[in-house]
C-alpha cells in the first residue's frame, strides 16, 4: 500500500454560515511537495490549519503516516508550519529562535548546538547565529524560519504563502531554494499558495482549489495539459476557452475545449493552411502587446469570439509587434493542443 504522510478524510469546516473547506479528500504522499493551490478565500489555508490542528473539522477526519490525528493538539502532531510573517521572537537570536523548539523539548545542550548550526548551514545561514531578526533581510528572516522548522525534523512541513513577503527576484530564488532543500531533507512540504507559477516551478503535485472543493490533483503538466474543468483551465495560465456555438464552427464538435495561447501560431492571412492535423481560423488583430520575451495579441476572429496569443520575441522587435495591430492574421494550431475540458 501507498505510503501518506497526510491523509484528509471528507473533510468540512464552516465558520458560521460561510463553509470554508467543504468535503475535501486528498492524499499527500510521503516525500512530496505538495501545493495547495486557489484564488484568496477558496479555503487552502483552513485546510492547511486543520492539518496542523489550529482549527478543529465540522466533519471528516485528517491523518498523519496512517494515524488518526483529528482529536489531537498541534503539539501532539509531528507536522511544523512556517508562516507568511515568519512569527520570529524579536529579542531572541537567530540562534536562539532556531533552538527554541529543541529547548522546550530538553534537547542536551551539546545536542541543540550540533543541530542549530546544521539547520542553519542547511539554509545558507552559517554565521548570522548571533544576529537579532532585525538586523536580517526578509530573504534571510525566511531562511531562519525554515531553519527552525528543520531543526525539530517534522514529518511534514506546512508552509502557509512562505514567500508572500519579498520582492519577485527574491522569490524566485527562494522557490528553487526551497524546492532544493526539500529533496535534501526529504521531509514532505506542503505549501499553500495562490501564485501558479509558484505551485507550478516547485511541485510534485498540486490541488486545485475553487470554492472550497479539490477541482484537480495532478502533476504540473497534467494540470496545465490537461485541466479537469473551465476553473482549472482559466486559474493556471492562460486559456482560450472554446464552448457552445465557437466550439462547433472551430473545433466541429460540441463542448467545452482549451487552448493554450502559445500553442497557437499566427500566420499572414495568405498563408496557405498548415497541412492535415490543424486548426485554422482567421481575424483580424485587435491588439498586440510587447511583453519583452513574449508577444501577446489579442485577435477578432471573423466568425465571431476573441482568441490570445502569445508568441516568443526570438526576432521581433517592439515596433515590428505594434505594427501587427489592425492586420489580417491567419491563426493556426494542431489539434492536439484542443484539449477537451470534461465539464
Ligand atoms: P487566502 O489566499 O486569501 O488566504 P484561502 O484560500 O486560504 O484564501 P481561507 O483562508 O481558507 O481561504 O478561507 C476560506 C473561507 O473561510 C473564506 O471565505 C474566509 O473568509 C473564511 N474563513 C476563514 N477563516 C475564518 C474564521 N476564522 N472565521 C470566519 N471565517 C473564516
Amino acid at each position: 500500500m501507498e505510503a501518506h504522510a497526510v491523509r484528509l478524510r471528507g473533510l468540512r469546516k464552516s465558520f458560521g454560515s460561510t463553509t470554508a473547506v467543504a468535503g475535501v479528500d486528498l492524499g499527500i504522499r510521503d516525500g512530496e511537495f505538495f501545493s495547495l493551490l486557489g484564488p484568496s478565500g477558496s479555503g487552502k489555508t483552513t485546510v492547511l490549519r486543520l492539518i496542523a490542528g489550529f482549527e478543529t473539522p465540522t466533519e471528516g477526519g485528517v491523518e498523519l503516516a496512517g494515524r488518526d490525528v483529528t482529536a489531537l493538539a498541534p503539539f501532539q502532531r509531528d507536522v511544523h508550519t512556517v508562516f507568511q510573517d515568519y512569527a520570529l521572537f524579536p529579542h531572541m537570536t537567530v540562534e536562539r529562535n532556531v533552538a527554541y523548539a529543541l529547548k522546550v523539548r530538553s534537547t542536551p545542550k551539546a545536542e541543540r548546538r550540533r543541530r542549530v548550526s546544521d539547520a542553519l548551514a542547511q539554509v545558507g545561514l552559517d554565521g548570522f547565529g548571533a544576529r537579532r531578526p532585525a538586523e536580517l533581510s526578509g530573504g534571510q528572516r525566511q531562511r531562519v524560519a525554515l531553519a527552525r522548522a528543520l531543526v525539530g525534523r517534522p514529518r511534514v512541513l506546512l508552509l502557509d504563502e512562505p514567500l508572500g513577503a519579498l520582492d519577485l527576484k527574491l522569490r524566485e530564488r527562494m522557490q528553487s531554494e526551497l524546492k532544493a532543500l526539500q529533496r535534501e531533507v526529504g521531509i514532505t512540504f506542503v505549501l499553500v499558495t495562490h501564485d501558479q507559477d509558484e505551485a507550478l516551478t516547485m511541485s510534485d503535485r498540486i490541488a486545485v482549489f475553487h470554492a472550497g472543493r479539490i477541482e484537480q490533483v495532478g502533476t504540473p503538466a497534467e494540470i496545465y495539459e490537461r485541466p479537469a474543468t473551465s476553473f482549472v483551465a482559466s486559474f493556471v495560465g492562460t486559456s482560450n476557452l472554446l464552448d457552445g456555438e465557437s466550439a462547433r464552427r472551430i473545433v466541429g464538435a460540441p463542448g467545452t475545449y482549451s487552448v493554450r495561447p502559445e500553442r497557437i501560431r499566427v500566420l499572414k492571412e495568405s498563408a496557405s493552411a498548415d497541412g492535415p492535423g490543424h486548426t485554422t481560423v482567421t481575424g483580424t488583430v485587435a491588439e498586440a502587446v510587447y511583453l519583452g520575451d513574449v508577444s501577446r495579441f489579442l485577435v477578432d476572429l471573423d466568425g465571431g469570439g476573441r482568441l490570445t496569443v502569445q508568441r516568443q520575441n526570438s526576432d521581433t522587435s517592439a515596433e515590428d509587434v505594434a505594427a501587427c495591430r489592425g492586420t489580417r492574421v491567419r491563426l493556426a494550431w494542431h489539434h492536439r493542443h484542443t484539449v477537451r475540458v470534461p465539464d
